[in-house]
This record gives structure tokens, sequence and C-alpha cells, in this order.
């Protein structure tokens, strides 16, 4: 079997949605699960739905219910079972006007109709146009996932429950419809596992399936190489590793949710990424290896980063200095990305989100803290045994630019090499690295060939 999975802008209107299932046929042969997040910008909707009802006490769902109603009449389907879910969530956001308050376990239970919505939808043209359908909720579907509202983790369980539900459904040559995103707790409180949440529902059932394939239909040509934002000549990446992908998805590139990986990398079961917009393109290939053919693979970056530097002489020699150093961290929750360290410095780096005060205050028992802002990270994902060559010709390319950088961080086995500079020229260096790295990368190659 396979797993299909269809983002939100791939299921955007009923035009979309006729096409989706034009590709869903060509594969039934493969036994295709399909998983579906909520039409179009549905999830933002229904949160902006949830703001207005807190913050004015005004309930509408109208541009929700226009939408999938419009699509059921493009569509030419009959769908009385969608009346009963809007009933539902114009009475919840009713509740939200109400109680104003809006915790992490309502919001799961508001942003859960986008894609249950979405999956009658599609099952029921599938249906229409000859295909054994059925339109399942995750829970039917075996997620099972801890109470962590907003970003959820998927428990043990939901290994086994997973084909258990879906295995009978797939033998009998009925197409699975499934809601991404969304699980359900211990309790049977509605559960989301974090925005993109999509994708990480595609590989855990193919790996809780131990599918073919895995195909992740989004509308662009696959991973790129930078951010297209950043780096209009950015380009799709042929094949990467998960590890890679994983990588390129957390420091920017955000074609894949962070954590989608992990379940595909334990059970090696290959990804792709392609555009629904442009079937044709070769899109991108996930692997546990690739031949490496250039050092560098993508260039990404993230601003609004905050550096601590934290300088203290008892750190020589001192065991446990470090740990007391992080337990202040963790104390006020602060979760770190880069740490770099000296004999008598440590230098760390997270997201501009804290209030980091608190801790200067503590740490300064032990410590001179400065807190510095307004940094941003570029990462260079790349080919671990060509690091100095890739270090040597960054390093270059900053010099060039006249751009300090501020800390670098390069793990021993790790794909990415990573460094600091001022937020404001995070931009100059992600296109001055990919122009070398990758933009003159190609021309060096085809001079190689002649
Ligand atoms: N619909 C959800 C979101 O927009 C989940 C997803 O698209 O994967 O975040
Ligand atoms: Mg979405």
């Amino acid at each position: 079997m396979i797993v299909m999975k269809f983002g939100g802008s791939s299921l955007a209107n009923g035009e979309r949605i006729r096409y989706v299932a034009e590709l869903v046929k060509r594969e039934l042969p493969r036994k295709p699960v399909l998983v579906v997040s909520a039409m179009g910008d549905t999830t933002d909707h229904l949160l902006e739905a949830a703001a207005m009802a807190l913050e004015t006490g005004t309930v509408s769902i109208e541009r929700i219910t226009e939408l999938h109603k419009s699509t059921i009449r493009e569509l030419h389907i009959d769908m009385p079972k969608i009346t009963p879910l809007l009933a539902e969530l114009q009475i919840l956001l009713v509740g939200i006007s109400l109680i104003k308050e809006l915790t992490g376990r309502t919001r799961d239970y508001l942003v859960s109709f986008g894609e249950r919505l979405a999956a009658r939808i599609v099952a029921a043209y599938c249906q229409s146009i000859g295909m054994e359908t059925k339109a399942l909720d995750a829970w039917e579907g075996g997620f099972v996932s801890d109470s962590h509202f907003t970003a959820a983790e998927l428990v043990p369980e939901s290994w086994n429950a997973i084909p258990e539900k879906l295995m009978p459904l797939i033998e009998g040559r009925i197409l699975p419809v499934l809601t991404g995103f969304i699980a359900k707790d211990r309790k049977g409180a509605i559960t989301t596992l974090g925005r993109g949440g999509s994708d990480l529902s595609a590989t855990m059932v193919a790996a809780a399936c131990e599918a073919e394939e895995v195909q992740i239909w989004k509308d662009v040509d696959g991973i790129l190489t930078a951010d297209p934002r950043i780096v209009p000549e950015a380009r799709p990446v042929e094949a990467v590793t998960y590890e890679e992908a994983a990588e390129l998805a957390y420091f920017g590139a955000q074609v894949l949710h962070p954590r989608a990986m992990q379940p595909c990398m334990r059970t090696k079961i290959p990804v792709w990424v392609k555009n629904s917009y442009n079937p044709s393109a070769p899109g991108t290939r996930i692997v546990a290896a690739v031949k490496k053919t250039r050092p560098v693979l993508g260039i990404t970056s993230r601003n609004q980063v905050t550096l601590v530097d934290i300088v203290s002489t008892r750190m020589i020699g001192q065991p446990g200095f470090l740990e007391e150093l992080f337990a202040d961290f963790a104390k006020y929750g602060i979760s770190v990305d880069m740490v770099a360290t000296s004999e008598v410095s440590v230098s760390v780096t997270m997201d501009a989100i804290y209030d980091l005060e608190p801790l200067k205050k503590d740490l300064s028992r032990i410590a001179d803290v400065e807190i510095k802002t307004g940094r941003a990270i570029v990462t260079i994902i790349g080919d671990v045994d060509r690091s100095s060559e890739i270090l040597h010709e960054a390093f270059g390319v900053c010099v060039g630019l006249g751009i300090p950088v501020q800390m670098v961080s390069h793990g021993a086995s790790k794909v990415n090499i990573s460094f600091i500079v001022n937020d404001t020229q995070s931009t100059e260096v992600v296109r001055g690295l990919h122009m070398h790295f990758i933009g003159a990368n190609f021309s060096k190659g085809s001079t190689a060939c002649i």
C-alpha cells in the first residue's frame, strides 16, 4: 500500500479536489490511503473566528460554511453529513464567546473541524466517481496522542492501532480518507500535532502500515535549496536524507512538519514531496542515504534569535558547571538551539520569545552574563565529509560581504553548520552563500564535465 497526503492548497476548491481524485484514481492499484489537511486556509479562518468570538463576542462561520458548501455544489455531491459538524462548530464558537476563554484544549477541538470537513467531502467526491471510500476521523484510524494540546505527540499504541483500523479497509479495496493533523488523547479529548501536522499523520500511517512509499502533495516543486522568499533562484533538490529534510524543515524552508521524518526514519520508507499544481515535476525524494554530488544542499535561516554570552573563570576544570548552567535554562522553560563553549565561556542561542531577566539574575551568581538580541541563525546543510571546505568557503563569503560571524556550531556527525550574524544581515548572507554554493556549483559541475 502507499500513503498520499494532500495539503490545504491542494484541496483549495472543487476543481482542485477533482484533480486530486484523478491523481488518486491512477494510484488505486497500489492501494492508497489518503491523508487530508483542511481545505485552503480553513485552519487560519477557524482561528480567526475564535479570536473574533473571544474579543468581540461575534460568532461567524460564514466564510467556512460558504467554502465547504460551494465546494459540495461544485462537485455535485450530496452531503447531509457536514451539516451537524457545522452546527457543532457554531455552538462551540458561541461557547467561546460566552466563556471568553480559549484554552489549548478548546483550540484543538475547534481547528479539528477543518480536517473533518475536508475528509468527508473528499471521500464523498471519490465515491461519486466510482471509488469505494470511507471518511475517517483520525481517532477512527487509530491515532492516539498524549494530552499536550496544540503540539501533541502520538503515543506508542498508535503503532498497532493504526494498521488494525486501516488494513481491513485497504485489503477490502476500500479507500480510507483520513483526517491529518488531529488525534485524540487517552481520555478522548481531541488534540492536534502542531501546525502543518498532517505531514506527520501521513508518515505515521506509512510507517505503522509498512507502506511502500509516502507521497506528500504540496504547492511547491519539492524541498527547495532555500526559502524562495529570500532567494528567488532557490530550486528543488532531487534527493535528501531524512536528517537533511528535517534540518531544512526546521531551519526555515518550512516545506515539511519538522517532526514528520521521525516515523519514516525509523522504518526507512521513502517519502516523495510532489507538487499537485505541477505533477510532472520530479519532486524531492527523501530516503535513508543519498549519493552526494555537491558539498552543500541548502541554506536556511531563522531570524529573531537571542544570543546569551556567559563568561566565568569558575568553568575551568570544574565538573558539573554546565549542568548547573543548563538547569537554570530548564527552570525557566527556555529551549536552547545552538551552544558553543570555550575554557571560560559558553554561548547559547534561543528564539527571542523568552523573558531572560530572571535567568540573567540567577546566573549572575556564577558568571557574567550578556544578552544580545536581534541575531539570526544561518544554517548550511551539507556533506559532513567536506566540512573544512564548506567552512573555508562560507567564511570567505562572509569576509567578502564584510559581515562578522559571531558564533559557529558544527557537530561531529551532523549535516549542518550553523552560525550567528546580525538579524539585519541574514538575507544578504543567505543569498551570498546560495549564490556561491548552489548557484555557482551548477556551472562548476558542467565545466568539470567538459
Ligand atoms: N490544517 C493544519 C494547518 O494548517 C494542518 C496541516 O495543514 O498539515 O496547520
Ligand atoms: Mg493547512
